[in-house]
């Protein structure tokens, strides 16, 4: 056993070596230098200089090609590129408008890596697609984005918007902003959760948004829900086109790529699902307490392996024939099967004001939003396990949280019950939210005890919301595929839908929705496709006509 472990430190040590050389060659080739200016206030060390020069110094040990100067705020430079918070970051000025208002934390390292390789590059990688849109903007635009550095979704939104810069400097100025460095601009902004992106001071766009939607959004100066990709999008020849790329998706990728089939998995988000802004997953055999999202990066790393991913990038329809073809906003994929992971999306609680103050103060994701509010007062509603774990992860990081039930038991495992009573967190019992007010973010909820028919008010800065989900079935409507009663798709044992070469595999065919549910799913619905593939189901009377494929 200690051999085991030893093993597997050195090959953990190996991987980050071979890792940090890639890194290195990689930058090694970058044709450009990579000039960051800090600026800070005179003796005024926060945790968000000392994160900046930690970061910087990291990736400086990687390549010399990337240089730091540290200014005060009262330095002339400072005056000459109009700096006035600290710390601001500023990449390239010379060459570009990026500036980033806190530090390239956590997840935003990810989002710092890739600012300096496109820096350094001295080009934006921007699609095909999205090119078109954005030379078609013909004035200037200021983009903010906030983001924080527990947010999953955040590095996609931020690249996004680099890449603009990057596109059109002459036009485009881009702030990323930390929304616990800049409370006062995200106040100003009244933007409570992340990602959130402005353009010239209008709401462009909430949650992450694949790029060519993000560069519509920037163009017509409206948040854009759909892009459909110009007739000369690249056409890519599959067996098997996965649709979504939570633990069933990345498993089934795995599976049908070690089969030999010819695989894409397509996630418009992050990667991970759900899983993703879990905060603590402590089921998943083979680890007794892991970040959800630690246990996506693995996941995510094993898949790449294997299988192409293609994030970032969203199914916006799919014409069933032979072959089958799924139209992404960036390309089309001739596939011979389609297997639908999609997950399933947050239930809302449909109530006066939960739409308007969306982003103002309500959340979804406890992860992304809850740092936002340490030493605040917030309500978690729901009683299954995401709500107790969410609220759990809230009072651990310092929100004073409470818990609302519409019934008098919960409906999360007696665990994660008793840790909620060990640690005093306060619960009102069968009580529903009625209404959600406040005017710029929230102010107040209003209750209604299902037991003593009696409504109150309570004020909160926060109104977290965690009851459960309802199954992604866009898709499969389109389709044409049976659904159960409760709006999941109907699935044979094998993972097979009423349309032959149309499989399922995940939460968006019910059950018991655990990941270790989902990643068996997918490894079944993978195995199945390979077999079906070389025996087709569906041939009739044993011609050798296929329908798909
Ligand atoms: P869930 O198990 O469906 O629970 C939803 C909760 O929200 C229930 O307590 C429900 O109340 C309440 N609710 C539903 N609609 C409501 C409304 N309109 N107003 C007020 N309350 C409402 O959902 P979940 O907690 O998100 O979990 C989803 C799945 O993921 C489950 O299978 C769960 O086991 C799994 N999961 C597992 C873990 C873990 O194992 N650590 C963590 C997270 C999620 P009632 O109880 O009255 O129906």
């Amino acid at each position: 056993m200690q051999d085991t472990i030893h093993t597997d430190s050195r090959e953990s040590e190996m991987a980050t070596e071979a890792y940090l050389q890639q890194l290195k060659t990689t930058f090694g080739k970058l044709p450009n230098d990579i000039a960051l200016y800090l600026f800070t206030a005179k003796g005024h060390e926060d945790v968000f200089t000392l994160a900046n020069r930690r970061v910087i110094r990291a990736f400086r040990e990687i390549s010399s090609k990337i240089t730091l100067r540290e200014y005060d705020l009262d330095h002339e430079l400072a005056q000459k590129w109009n700096v006035t918070s600290s710390p601001t970051l500023l990449i390239a000025p010379e060459r570009f408008a990026i500036r980033w208002l806190g530090a390239p934390m956590g997840e935003e390292a990810r989002t710092f890596l890739e600012i300096l390789i496109l820096v350094g590059l001295g080009q934006s990688n921007l699609s095909d697609q999205a090119l078109k849109v954005i030379k078609r903007i013909d004035s200037p635009r200021n983009i903010k984005i906030f983001v924080s550095p527990t947010c999953p979704y955040c590095p996609q939104q931020a690249v996004n918007a680099v890449k603009a810069a990057i596109e059109r400097p002459d036009l485009i100025a881009l702030e990323i902003i930390d929304i616990q460095s800049e409370p006062e601009i995200a106040n100003q902004y009244s933007a409570q959760s992340v990602p959130q992106a402005f353009a010239n001071d209008v709401l462009i766009g909430q949650g992450a948004q694949p790029e060519e939607v993000f560069v519509l959004s920037l163009q017509k100066l409206e948040a854009q829900t759909i892009f459909i990709p110009e007739s000369d999008a690249e056409l890519v020849e599959t067996d098997l086109v996965i649709v979504g790329g939570g633990p069933a998706g990345l498993t089934a990728g795995i599976y049908a790529v070690r089969s030999g089939l010819r695989t894409a998995v397509i996630e418009r988000e992050a990667l991970g699902g759900q899983v993703a802004t879990t905060p603590i997953v402590e089921n998943y055999p083979g680890f007794t307490q892991v970040g959800g999202k630690t246990l996506v990066d693995i996941m995510v790393s094993h898949a790449l392996q294997y299988v192409q991913i293609y994030q970032g990038e969203a199914v916006v329809d799919i014409e069933y024939g032979t072959p089958i073809t799924v139209i992404t906003n960036r390309r089309k994929f001739l596939a011979k099967t389609v297997l639908l992971a999609t997950g399933a999306s947050h239930r809302h609680l449909n109530i006066p004001g939960e739409h308007r103050l969306g982003g103002r103060g309500i959340s979804y994701c406890s992860t992304c939003d809850g740092p936002l509010f340490k030493s605040k007062k917030v309500v978690m509603v729901g009683g299954g396990n995401s709500a107790v774990t969410e609220a759990l992860y809230l009072y651990h990081i310092g929100v004073d949280v409470t818990l609302i039930h519409r019934r008098d038991k919960l409906r999360a495992q007696d665990f994660l019950g008793k840790q909620l009573s060990e640690n005093n967190i306060p619960v009102l019992w069968n009580t529903e939210i009625k209404e959600i007010r406040g005017e710029q973010r929230v102010k107040e909820i209003v209750l209604y005890n299902i037991k003593t028919n009696e409504t109150s008010t309570l004020q909160t800065d926060g109104v977290f919301i965690a009851i459960g989900y309802t199954p992604a079935v866009e898709l499969a409507e389109k389709l044409g595929l049976e659904l159960t009663e409760d709006g999941y798709i109907k699935h044979d044992g094998k993972h097979r839908t009423n349309i032959p070469g149309i499989y399922s595999a995940g939460d968006v065919e019910g059950g018991y929705k655990q990941i270790v549910t989902a990643t068996g799913q997918g490894a079944e619905a993978a195995m199945t496709i390979f077999e079906d593939l070389i025996n087709p189901y569906w041939m009739k009377d044993k011609q050798k006509e296929i329908v798909p494929g």
